[in-house]
């Protein structure tokens, strides 16, 4: 077997020997009796960085994306979210069973959700169509290829929100990415929302875990509704370490996975076989152009050459840099996707 390029997701990373020493000399207490004071620290430190008052350390995104909905939700109204949202996607159906909302799904051009298509699809209050009880959004857009939704667009959507009395929830498991590719600080992007997920075991390099952030008067319903989704964690500063550590040593270098990404795309520009999505990020989808290439029968051929990749769709691959992606990682890549679909 040759050796593997993994670019299925930014999920894959494996905690280096550094930050397993992080985790393996972590100060812990007991998080759900007294609070562990790594979590604390980590808890302090995300919320500081996204600007809001408080956060809370969770097993993963996606329960930390609906406890985050479940907060600003009233169960029997809908919520206005990109067409092709993570959280309408691939949360199995969370918001409707554990937040018992009706999603109305806005669609864009782009997976860049506006205030005016948003304002075009908000329903004029009447007794006889849903309540709208929040609006949330998604920076980057993993299905729209890690596309950046810009500070201008970011706050214009928390203007509309403001101006309709709307809560506003961000989906930011990579809006460090979002920060880094526009040069703004976290807290900028993260200023419109209410609550905001952000996560550790993606371009960070984490082997686990995500934090929301949240207002003050959030905290204590926070702290109740994650405990009943089975997330109040023990030891967890095991865990939290990790994420002190990558915010100390990889958050800087999440840039270096969008340079990889753009030479992947430019080296692969021009082959006849496929056509991507520039990338403004660490996501490339690749769409192929050529009967007979499917993602079904591209995949494994790739694979056979130990270049991994995932479907997104029946003609569309994905394409993920991250931390454990090198420079001749992606030279070699694009010469085996090069000659697989010769
Ligand atoms: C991965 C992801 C999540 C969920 O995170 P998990 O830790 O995998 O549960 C949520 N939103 C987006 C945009 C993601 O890419």
């Amino acid at each position: 077997m040759p050796p593997v390029i993994d670019l299925r997701s930014d999920t894959v990373t494996r905690p280096s020997a550094a930050m397993r020493r992080a985790m393996a000399e972590a100060e812990v207490g007991d998080d759900v009796l007294e609070h562990d004071p790594t979590t604390l620290r980590l808890e302090e430190r995300i919320a500081a960085l996204l600007g809001k008052d408080a956060a809370l350390f969770f097993p993963s995104g996606t329960q930390a994306n609906q406890t985050g909905i479940r907060l600003l939700a009233t169960p029997g109204t809908e919520l206005l979210l990109e067409a092709n949202a993570h959280l309408l996607h691939y949360e199995i159906a969370g918001l409707a069973d554990l937040s018992r909302v009706q999603v109305r799904p806005v669609a864009t051009p782009d997976g860049v959700l506006t205030a005016e298509l948003l304002r075009a699809a908000v329903r004029p209050a009447s007794p006889h169509v849903p309540r709208c009880s929040g609006i949330a959004i998604e920076n980057t857009h993993n299905a729209a290829g890690g596309k950046v939704m810009p500070v201008a667009v970011a706050d214009g959507v928390g203007a509309l929100a403001k101006e309709l009395g709307l809560p506003l929830h961000l989906d930011g498991a990579r809006l460090w990415n979002a920060a880094a590719a526009l040069g703004v600080p976290p807290a900028r992007l993260a200023a419109p929302a209410t609550t905001v997920m952000v996560s550790l075991s993606k371009g960070l390099g984490c082997p686990v875990g995500s934090c929301l952030a949240f207002p003050e008067e959030a905290r204590e319903e926070a702290w109740e509704i994650r405990k009943r989704l089975g997330g109040g964690m023990r030891q967890s500063g095991i865990l939290t370490a990790a994420g002190l550590w990558a915010l100390e040593h990889n958050l800087g270098r999440i840039a270096e996975d969008h340079a990889n990404a753009k030479r992947l795309a430019d080296g692969l520009a021009g082959h006849p076989a496929v056509r991507m999505i520039p990338p403004e990020t660490n996501i490339l989808i690749v769409d192929l152009l050529r009967e007979p290439d499917t993602s079904d029968t591209v995949i494994p051929r790739l694979a056979a050459r130990g270049v991994l990749v995932t479907s997104f769709g029946p003609r569309r691959l994905r394409a993920v840099t991250h931390l454990d992606v090198t420079d001749s990682d992606i030279r070699k890549a694009i010469e085996i996707i090069a000659e697989v679909l010769k």
